[in-house]
């Protein structure tokens, strides 16, 4: 295992848990709802909320801010070449709507850290490090998710998604809008340019390394992961009078279609992942043959071959079971599994071994902003534990000494990184 520079001991070292910890607690105040949890969704009053403190935090650190249209927020801290490539990490500050005080908020809030140990430190970098707040990572509010890092990574663009509209019938372009009137001192960039490396911590949202008693995940990668509406039409009729054998029945058909999908994904590895997790049924009502079902499908596999034959089977094995119905299948996501740079893994372990913190690899359930920064620059992340893997999810917890070991990790890896 390759050593350390000292400066980036150091910075690992002057990390402050009781200090990360005030922030989280703090950032948990804004959009607090019963049960521990949080609801901040993107573009928010409570995301501006959550904005202007970060920006308090990044000015009392003498930290330059800019924001991008899609509303990316960036804190900079120079380094003795301001010319050189920046060194990136963050993650993102909305919520799923029971979300926890974790999710995303983290994966900042210890970027911000490692910055401010490196100050404390007194480490300077060659290169300029950068903290990143990503908008829309979640797409509860506004699908699809990783929204601000897409655009960043030139995968899209903030017009592709303006006229996205949330529940409540507000369009996205005027929500960024008002974001962004709200962080007037925050210097306009475009999206996107040249990106040194890329490394983000998160919370596991999964069973593994507690269970495995670690306080560090080397992450390897993120499993692919397809998604599809499937809308089932047939028609309404009288729950007393229609002779079941002429019904047009679009539940009774949708769900003879989830079941043949569950056979599809069964997997005795139990490595696949298949979810309905929304359907919306017309005319919902409990006298009435539904006329009209939606219902999602989220499959997902780290191996590409996999993935690919799940993905293009969907569509025909809801066919083979439409009956007298008619259905239509319409891909909404396909991301292909993603492998980060294997020098970032294994600087990651480094990291981790050199402050003393055994660590695992593994792989992702979740996708994450790495995922499209990988397209930009070599990427990696680190994982916490959380209890009990429980992620999305009011109940979500974390170790106070579990969260500062994985800023530690990250600070040195950015130090490290950012002297190359
Ligand atoms: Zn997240």
């Amino acid at each position: 295992m390759a050593a350390l520079r000292e400066d980036s001991l150091a910075a690992a070292a002057a990390v402050d848990e009781r200090r990360l910890c005030d922030r989280l607690d703090a950032m948990a105040r804004i959009g607090a709802i019963p049960g521990q949890g949080v609801n901040r969704p993107a573009l928010s009053p409570q995301d501006i909320e959550a904005r202007a403190l970060l920006l308090s935090w990044a000015r009392e650190l003498g930290l330059a801010a800019s924001v991008d249209s899609i509303g990316n927020l960036f804190l900079r801290r120079e380094g003795l070449d301001p010319s050189a490539d920046p060194v990136m990490t963050g993650s993102h500050m909305d919520s799923q709507p029971k979300g926890g005080r974790f999710d995303g908020i983290y994966g900042v809030l210890a970027g911000l850290e490692a910055l401010e140990a490196m100050a404390a430190a007194g480490v300077r970098t060659r290169a300029p490090v950068e903290v990143v707040a990503w908008t829309n990572e979640e797409g509860g509010r506004f699908p699809p998710c990783t929204m601000g890092s897409m655009v960043f990574a030139g995968a899209r663009t903030v017009e592709d998604f303006a006229d996205v509209r949330d529940n409540a019938g507000i369009r996205l372009g005027d929500a960024l809008a008002q974001t962004l009137a709200a962080t007037p001192d925050a210097m306009r960039r475009p999206p996107g340019g040249r990106v040194g490396a890329y490394v983000e911590a998160h919370i596991e949202q999964g069973p593994v390394l507690e269970s495995a008693a670690l306080q560090i995940g080397a992450v390897t990668g993120i499993q692919g992961m397809r998604w599809f509406n499937v809308e089932v039409s047939g028609e309404s009729a009288h729950a007393g009078t229609a002779p079941v054998s002429l019904r047009r029945d679009a539940l009774r058909q949708a769900v003879a279609m989830i079941g043949a999908l569950r056979e599809l994904t069964a997997d005795p590895a139990d490595v696949t992942r298949f979810t309905v997790g929304r359907m919306l049924v017309t005319p919902n009502s409990p006298n009435s043959v539904p006329s009209h079902v939606l219902f999602s499908v989220d499959i997902r596999h780290p191996d590409a071959a996999a993935i690919a034959r799940l993905g293009e089977a969907v569509e025909q094995t809801c066919r083979a079971l439409a009956g007298t119905c008619e259905v239509t299948v319409t891909p909404t996501l396909h991301d292909d599994p993603t492998a980060f740079d294997p020098a970032i893994v294994t600087l990651v372990e480094a990291a981790s071994g050199a402050i003393g913190l055994p660590s695992m690899r593994l792989p992702s359930g979740a996708s994450h902003d790495a995922m499209y920064m990988n397209r930009l620059c070599p990427t990696g992340m680190i994982f916490v534990p959380c209890e009990r893997g429980i992620s999305h999810n009011e109940a979500e917890n974390a170790k106070p000494a579990d969260l500062a070991a994985g800023a530690r990790v990250l600070a040195a890896t950015l130090a490290e990184l950012a002297n190359r």
